[in-house]
């Protein structure tokens, strides 16, 4: 496996929606590349962002719950850089 493989499946992954040979074989590439290891990390805080998200009324675009900050140091790159 190579990195572009592991990172095009890293969401999956993470998710554990992958069958086990891939979730196996991504661990493995994970444990000897700190390249995807360090976009693994980054998805993994966007995953709890996004689940941390707020949920927002569209007739309003207000803000419901409480409670949300952003954290400044871990911009959210999901949106911004898809994996290609
Ligand atoms: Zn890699």
């Amino acid at each position: 496996m190579n990195c572009q493989e592991a990172q095009t499946q890293l969401s999956e992954y993470l998710e554990s929606s992958l069958d086990a040979l891939r979730m196996k074989s991504i661990e493995t590439h994970l444990l000897g590349c700190p390249v995807c290891r360090a976009e693994a990390d980054g998805l993994a805080d966007c995953i709890q962002e996004i689940a941390r998200l707020p949920i927002v009324d569209p007739r309003s675009n207000r803000v419901l719950g409480r409670g949300y900050s952003r954290r400044s140091d871990s911009p959210c790159r999901c949106k911004l850089a898809p994996l290609s």
